[in-house]
């Protein structure tokens, strides 16, 4: 298989959007979020990562600085009170401010269908998809600056859950309508936007894109003929944190390859 996760933006091809900005990333030691965190901190951005493990924390937080860029790693479980709360305070201790918030973290815990899951599934898929989104950006507000930016990261399946993972899109389309909200509740001060990957070989999607036929299937119904890279949606992500997007907020990017003109 391609390997899609590999960092290949380099500060040669980028400009430095984010110069003397801070940018709070959760879920951001592999994957789509340690991506974004690579491309802001090219950019310019101090950046802040985090995840559930300080092993994870601490591989990641070397990478990034062997680039270069400026970088604080913290252990926060998205679900834990005292660690979102940590992050936030840690973050303002060592820079004063909030510009960028990512909210990145995600959980699909069940391929049950809807009217099987168990209720504990549920709950564990609107905590860490939506509400600790929520929670996290409750306790970061009274940091953040005028112009400040916040990004979701969504699903395509917010658009078409897919059975096997439905109720994680349904998870995904609440992300959408929150950007609705939060886009009306926090302007003009903040923008909101989010973004909506398709399918990308991380971890996460493993159990996908590790089988052939599902992959066949996808690629079947993707007019650009290949899967996304982690470096597609941190491009993506950082059009919307950043002032080229200033007067965008409420909407939602598809980086898909063009699946979405196909559903
Ligand atoms: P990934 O490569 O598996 O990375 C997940 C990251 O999140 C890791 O750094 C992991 O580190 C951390 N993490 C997991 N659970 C966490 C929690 N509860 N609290 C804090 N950190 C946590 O995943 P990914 O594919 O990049 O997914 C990132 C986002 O993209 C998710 O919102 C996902 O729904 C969305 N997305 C992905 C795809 C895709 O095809 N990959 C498609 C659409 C949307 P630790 O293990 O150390 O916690």
């Amino acid at each position: 298989m391609e390997n899609n996760n590999n960092n290949n933006t380099s500060s040669s091809k980028i400009g430095r959007r984010f110069e003397g900005k801070v940018a709070v990333i959760t879920a951001s030691t592999q994957g789509i979020g340690f991506s974004i965190a690579h491309r802001l901190g090219l950019e310019g951005a101090s950046v802040v990562i985090s995840s559930r493990r300080q092993r994870n924390v601490d591989e990641a937080v070397e990478k990034l600085k062997a680039q270069g860029i400026d970088v604080l790693g913290l252990v926060c479980h998205v679900s834990n009170q005292q660690q979102r709360r940590n992050l936030i305070q840690q973050t303002v201790q060592k820079y004063g401010k909030i510009d960028v918030v990512v909210s990145n973290a995600a959980a699909n815990p069940s391929v049950d269908a809807i009217l099987d899951s168990q209720e504990s599934a549920l709950d564990k898929l609107w905590e860490i998809n939506v509400k600790t989104s929520i929670l996290l950006l409750q306790d970061a507000s009274p940091y953040l600056t005028k112009g400040s930016s916040i990004v979701f990261i969504s699903s395509i399946s917010a658009y078409q859950p897919p059975s096997g993972m439905a109720m994680y899109g349904v998870t995904k389309t609440a992300l959408l309508g929150l950007t609705k909200a939060l886009a009306t509740e926090m302007a003009p001060h903040t923008r909101v936007n989010c973004v909506a990957p398709g399918t990308v070989p991380t971890h996460f999607a493993s159990f996908i894109t590790d089988n052939d036929t599902i992959r066949d299937s996808i690629l079947g119904k993707t007019p650009l003929k290949r899967l996304g890279t982690t470096d597609d949606m941190a491009a993506a992500t950082a059009f919307l944190a950043s002032d080229d997007a200033s007067y965008i907020t409420g909407e939602t990017i598809v980086v898909a390859g063009g699946m979405s003109a196909r559903l």
